[in-house]
């Protein structure tokens, strides 16, 4: 299942409230400060300064965030019926593929695809009910984090005296003492069933993933309807969660999302299933349409080994999960604290809980081998034959290793793929271009360079018709392509290897945020190899958008590399 979350990350939208919320204050702090920290006289002002500045606070943030609010409750709708979409059509295409492999449906379905919209404009009773309770939620959290903040602000006011009389020492030291609580937990205003609290940043992805999982199924659950069919099989993942061990690998019937019915087979039922526990919030379970006799046939055993692999798997995320959570905690601490000292000393906390939390996300991802696997299995998505083909003889040859610092890179010598923790597919295709490159002796023969250098003057010719540089031509002809970055405007991060290219064939003068340095332009054929790889990456990811930019950055040398694959398979 595609993450739909993708586009707008709710999460992080709120984070960026709780961050405000916490700035804001803190800048209140640093706005009035005291010198004699032990004059009762001084802290008396302070505290009356301080009420009035909270008394602003409180307006200004019910006035600012209510626009936030209403746009992140605006973008829950159109997100759940983008998953409820997304869900349908993903399902039909795999119908229709089971179809052409000989399933016999059930029943035909009516409509066409072109019919697709209206259709699920019906039904839509169950999805809006859905969007209804997740707008509710939220509001209440949104509520109860402005309350939250607007108490906690209160409280330091008074505690900061406190801890000034206490000897804190200097006002800094006193605030941090204050502010320390607060700024330690976050805003965790929402308390869950257990008794635990957690942030509205933490609790709204839970929620916003959990009802866009949900409206997933739903339009899955219609399209199998229209064709009759209700048995679903419960996806051996990794590493599934311990509550829904029991059913994975196992088929049920679907009664809750694709109308099924306990006469449908000899199976148990998806709501008998959800009682006892499957599709708990969080849960990252899936399950997919079973057809009969087409489908792998269920598995759901396990080997002692794979259950004490399932339960390590389930330790250790929990684990990275704390260890984010601690380098969010240390990192609010060192961005919020006054007192230098504690700046710092918040920071190297925060960076060795950053490390732990990556060091662990790579262990359960499943290290190299994992990541290998997985490219290997998406090699068959790859529409391109010659692509494909090119690529998966490639893996044969080289041997795949796991780099020790952050780079991926191929040693020609050794033929050894060296890739970093966790990186994109994307990348893999990459360097095993490389890995093409150096077995064809393809940038070597001088291939690419005329066409590289064409399409630069071409792009420098273009953009002096627009009046401006080939940057600026490009944010104004492909500007969803474009993000803002520290240093401006930069391409969004699936545009990486347009970013290199251009960047190479103009010598480091263009800089869209992904680039090498002008010291490695400066070596032989480097512009040439690289827009090579850079061709494997793009050709692997196959992002249309991508594609129609690549094309008209460098029609030439899209011409020769299509023509160069070609000649290399016949
Ligand atoms: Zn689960
Ligand atoms: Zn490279």
């Amino acid at each position: 299942m595609a993450k739909i979350n993708d586009e707008y990350d709710i999460g992080a939208a709120f984070a960026a409230v709780e961050n405000e919320l916490m700035a804001s204050m803190i800048r209140n702090m640093k706005r009035h400060r005291i010198e004699e920290v032990d004059e009762k006289k001084e802290w008396e002002m302070w505290q009356a300064l301080q009420l009035k500045s909270l008394e602003q606070y409180k307006k200004a943030n019910a006035k600012r965030f209510q626009n936030q609010f209403h746009e992140i409750n605006g973008q829950i709708e159109s997100l759940l019926y983008a998953a409820k979409e997304q869900g349908g059509m993903e399902q039909e295409i795999k119908i229709l593929r089971a179809i052409k492999k000989g399933f016999k449906p059930p029943k035909q379905r009516t409509g066409s695809t072109a019919t697709t919209a209206e259709f699920f404009k019906l039904n839509d009773r169950k999805l809006d009910a859905l969007i209804k309770a997740t707008q509710n939620d939220f509001q209440k959290a949104e509520t109860a984090v402005l309350r939250m903040a607007n108490d906690q602000y209160r409280k330091i006011i008074y505690n900061a005296q406190v801890y000034a009389n206490t000897g804190a020492g200097t006002y800094e030291k006193a605030v941090d003492m204050a502010t320390k609580d607060f700024l330690s937990r976050g805003i965790n205003c929402i308390e869950y069933a257990n008794g635990a609290h957690h942030t509205i940043a933490d609790y709204a992805a839970m929620a916003i993933q959990t009802a866009s999982k949900r409206a997933y199924l739903q339009g899955e659950g219609e399209m199998r309807k229209e064709w009759g069919i209700s048995t679903v099989i419960m996806n051996k993942r990794g590493n599934p969660c311990p509550k829904c061990l029991p059913f994975v690998g196992k088929v049920l019937i679907d009664d809750v999302w694709s109308g099924g019915k306990a006469s449908d087979g000899p199976y148990p039922l998806m709501s008998s299933a959800i009682t006892a526990g499957l599709y708990h919030p969080r849960c990252k379970d899936i399950h997919t349409t079973y057809f009969e006799g087409i489908s792998t046939p269920p598995d759901s055993k396990f080997t002692r080994q794979e259950v004490k692999e399932i339960a390590d798997g389930y330790r250790a995320e929990q684990k990275q999960q704390y260890a984010k959570r601690q380098a969010d905690r240390f990192g609010r601490l060192a961005e919020y604290s006054l007192d230098e000292e504690n700046q710092k000393k918040y920071q190297k906390k925060e960076r060795f809980w950053k490390n732990a939390a990556n060091e662990l996300k790579y262990i359960i991802s499943g290290g190299a081998e994992r990541q290998i696997r997985e490219f290997n299995n998406s090699l068959d998505d790859i529409s391109d034959f010659n692509v494909r083909t090119l690529l998966f003889q490639s893996g044969q040859r080289v041997k795949i290793k796991t780099s020790e610092n952050k780079k991926s890179y191929f040693d020609r010598n050794k033929k050894i793929v060296y890739l970093a923790k966790s990186v994109e597919k994307g990348t893999v295709a990459h360097e095993l271009f490389h890995e093409i490159d150096n077995t064809y002796r393809i940038t070597e023969s001088g291939m690419l360079k005329e066409n590289i250098q064409k399409d630069y003057q071409r792009l420098q010719y273009f953009s002096s018709g627009y009046g401006t540089d080939i940057k600026n031509m490009l944010y104004s002809k492909y500007e969803e392509a474009f993000t803002n970055g520290r240093n401006g405007i930069k391409l969004r991060p699936e545009y990486r290897g347009i970013s290199d290219i251009l960047n190479g064939m103009s010598d480091g003068k263009i800089n869209l945020g992904y680039i090498h340095s002008k010291e490695y332009w400066k070596r032989d054929k480097a512009v040439e190899s690289e827009t090579w790889a850079q061709f494997g990456r793009i050709l692997y990811d196959q992002n249309e958008e991508v594609l129609d930019m690549l094309k008209f950055v460098c029609p030439n040398t899209y011409e020769e590399v299509m023509s160069t694959l070609k000649g290399m398979i016949k």
